[in-house]
């Protein structure tokens, strides 16, 4: 089953998507390609030989084409009308970067990304940033669960899938849906008022979906490197809880909160400690979060 819509996978990572990319931008940018190669060496044995072949002599056309004659060139310079169709604007400068007007080359990811500011749909995650300081797959996990795209049961008798009692297993009350697992399942919240309190940040208990926690971290100040790690310590506690959820329901373990809050902490700390620039972190000090001189 496909759990997130393919658009949101293609989409820029800048804009909520996992940034795949399309193909179709792909293709439109290796054509456009061709006819910027072709106006900037004009002199070129293939351009000359395109000339030969394409040019009527009018005079009138930009870049020669014979839509008489068959063969890819015609196909090639129709990118212009195939962009148009879709409602792509183009430009002169589409594409182009770097340094002063003789020197600018095209590129094909500026061009795609043009192409993607006028066509995209940007994708809503809240708060939610690409986070470079755990593996890809926690932050992926936590970008799915803010687009309620993980698999709560909830979330599978919404799709069709017939799988009787929905009853969140963790604490027995309420429908586990994928809010309720991010935020407000009772042992959720219990854990998540050990994650503040070792954090040293306030616990309104309030959130009740992924966003909440997110847009309730943002309002404290602090540096970026403080709230990056905050963020890398939200992303794991989703995961951690999900990867005890499953524990539990698979393979029957004890759902446990102090378990789930040491295996965060430990998560964190070996992430942290391999894959940010802060590096070499104290276990003992990690523990009591006593870092202020470690933040910049
Ligand atoms: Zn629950």
């Amino acid at each position: 089953m496909r759990w997130v819509a393919w658009n949101k996978i293609q989409t820029a990572k800048r804009w909520g998507g996992l940034g795949l990319g399309e193909i179709r931008s792909l293709n439109w940018a290796l054509l456009w390609k061709w006819k910027w190669r072709f106006n900037t060496y004009p002199d070129q044995l293939w351009a000359l030989v395109i000339k030969a072949i394409h040019d009527n002599h009018r005079g009138a056309q930009d870049i020669p084409v014979n839509n008489n004659l068959a063969g890819i060139w015609k196909d090639i310079l129709a990118v212009d009308k195939d962009l148009r169709k879709t409602g792509v604007t183009t430009t002169e400068d589409m594409g182009m970067e770097g340094g002063e007007d003789d020197q600018k080359t095209f590129s094909t990811a500026k061009f795609r990304s043009q192409v993607e500011e006028q066509i995209g749909e940007k994708i809503n995650v809240g708060r939610f940033k690409w986070n470079n300081w755990i593996p890809k797959k926690i932050t992926y996990f936590a970008w799915r669960l803010l687009l309620g795209c993980i698999p709560s049961k909830g979330a599978m008798v919404h799709r069709g899938i017939n799988i009787g009692d929905t009853t969140c297993g963790l604490c027995g009350y309420g429908t586990e849906t994928t809010d309720h697992l991010a935020a407000s399942c009772i042992m959720v919240k219990a854990i998540w008022w050990h994650i503040h309190v070792w954090l040293k940040i306030p616990f309104h208990g309030s959130a009740t979906s992924g966003d909440d926690i997110l847009e309730d971290l943002h309002k404290h100040n602090g540096s970026y490197q403080w709230k990056k790690v905050l963020e890398v310590v939200m992303f794991t506690t989703w995961w951690r809880i999900w990867k005890a959820r499953n524990e539990l329901i698979f393979e029957r373990v004890p759902f446990s909160v102090i378990k789930v809050v040491e295996a965060i902490k430990e998560d964190a700390f070996v992430w942290l400690n391999h894959r940010s620039p802060i590096g070499n972190l104290d276990w003992e000090r990690w523990c009591e979060f006593n870092l202020r001189d470690v933040f910049v």
